[in-house]
C-alpha cells in the first residue's frame, strides 16, 4: 500500500480532497450508526463516489450530510466505465460503495479493484458492516472456522449441487438468502443433513433483527408457518460428524454457560449424535462443577 495515503482515523472530519486512489467504503447494512467515522470522512473528501444505486447511496448521503458526485458502477458496468475510474482514481480519490454493507462481497467492485492494482493505483479499505460477518457472530455455531459462499442457487439442482459440493467442508458454511426461497432451501438442507445445527439471521442491526436456530426441518416448518420478510443470512454448522469428534463434556460445558442442563443436553445431542438422556445426565453433574463450594 502507498504509504502516503492517509487511512488515519479522523480526530475530526477534514474538507481536504485525499491522496489519489482507490477507496473501498463498508456502509451501513440496515442501522445508519454503523457507519465509520473514516467512511464519512473518506466519503466526505473523496473526489467522486462509485455506487451501484445513486438513489440508494444518494439516501446515505443525505443522512450524513456529504455532497459528493456520484458515479452509478454496477455488475453491468462497462469496461470503459472501469477504465474511466481507474483513471480519475490517479489524480483523485474514488470511493467506492455498494448499497449496503461491504462492496466485493456479493456485490460489485472485484474488477474493477483487480484493475485498478494491475494499473499501478493504490488501493485501499475501509471496512465496516457486513451481513455474513454479522450474521456468523449472531447465530452461535462454531466460528473457530467458517466459509462464506455467497447466495445459494435459486433453481433446486443448483442448489442441490452446491450443497453437495460443500457438504463434506468441516466448518459452518455462510450463505446470503432471500425470504421467498428460505423455505425451500431449508427444506433441500433437511433433506440431505437432517442433524445439522441451522441458525437464520433475519434483518442484523434493524428494528425487528432476529436468529433463530434449529434443524433444518424444524426452522422450514416454522418460516412456512411465518413467511419471513427483509433480509436473510442462512447459515449452516459443521457436519454432525465433525462435531461428533469434539469432547462432549468440552461441548457441554460451552453449552452451559448460557442454557439450562436440558437445552445444552438437546443442542449437543444435535451436534453430535449422541443420547440426549445420556448428555442431560451428564450436563446436571457438569453444572454442579460450576456452584461455588
Ligand atoms: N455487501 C453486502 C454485505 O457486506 O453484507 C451484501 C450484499 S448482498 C447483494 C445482499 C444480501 O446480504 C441480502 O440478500 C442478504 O442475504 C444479506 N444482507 C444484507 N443486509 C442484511 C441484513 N441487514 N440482515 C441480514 N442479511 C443481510
Amino acid at each position: 500500500m502507498n504509504a502516503n495515503v492517509n487511512t488515519q482515523a479522523p480526530e475530526s472530519v477534514h474538507c481536504e480532497p485525499l491522496e489519489p486512489g482507490l477507496y473501498i467504503v463498508a456502509v451501513p447494512i440496515g442501522n445508519l450508526g454503523d457507519i465509520t467515522r473514516r467512511a464519512v470522512d473518506v466519503l466526505q473528501r473523496a473526489g467522486i463516489i462509485a455506487c451501484e444505486d445513486t438513489r440508494v447511496t444518494g439516501k446515505l448521503l443525505k443522512a450524513v450530510e456529504v455532497s459528493t458526485r456520484m458515479q452509478r458502477y454496477d455488475d453491468h458496468a462497462s469496461a470503459e466505465t472501469r477504465e474511466w475510474l481507474i483513471g480519475r482514481a490517479r489524480g483523485e480519490a474514488v470511493a467506492l460503495v455498494s448499497d449496503a454493507g461491504t462492496p466485493l462481497i456479493s456485490d460489485p467492485g472485484y474488477r474493477l479493484v483487480r484493475e485498478a492494482r494491475e494499473a499501478g493505483v493504490t488501493v485501499t479499505t475501509i471496512p465496516g458492516a457486513c451481513a455474513a460477518v454479522a450474521g456468523m457472530t449472531l447465530s452461535g455455531l462454531p466460528n473457530d472456522r467458517f466459509m462464506f459462499a455467497g447466495f445459494l442457487p435459486v433453481k433446486d439442482k443448483a442448489r442441490r449441487d452446491v450443497l453437495e459440493e460443500l457438504g463434506g467442508v468441516q466448518t459452518t458454511l455462510v450463505f446470503y438468502e432471500t425470504g421467498p426461497r428460505l423455505e425451500r432451501s431449508l427444506r433441500a438442507i433437511a433433506d440431505m443433513w437432517p442433524a445439522r445445527e441451522i441458525a437464520v439471521a433475519r434483518e442484523l442491526t434493524k428494528m425487528h433483527e432476529e436468529c433463530r436456530t434449529g434443524t433444518g426441518d424444524e426452522l422450514a416448518q416454522h418460516y412456512a408457518a411465518h413467511p419471513p420478510k427483509g433480509e436473510i443470512v442462512l447459515l449452516i454448522g459443521p457436519p454432525v460428524e465433525a462435531a461428533s469428534t469434539a469432547d462432549p463434556d468440552e461441548l457441554l460445558r460451552e453449552a452451559l454457560l448460557e442454557a439450562s442442563a436440558s437445552k445444552a443436553a438437546g443442542k449437543v445431542a444435535k451436534l453430535t449424535g449422541l443420547d440426549r438422556q445420556t448428555l442431560y445426565a451428564r450436563a446436571v453433574e457438569l453444572k454442579a462443577e460450576f456452584k461455588p463450594q
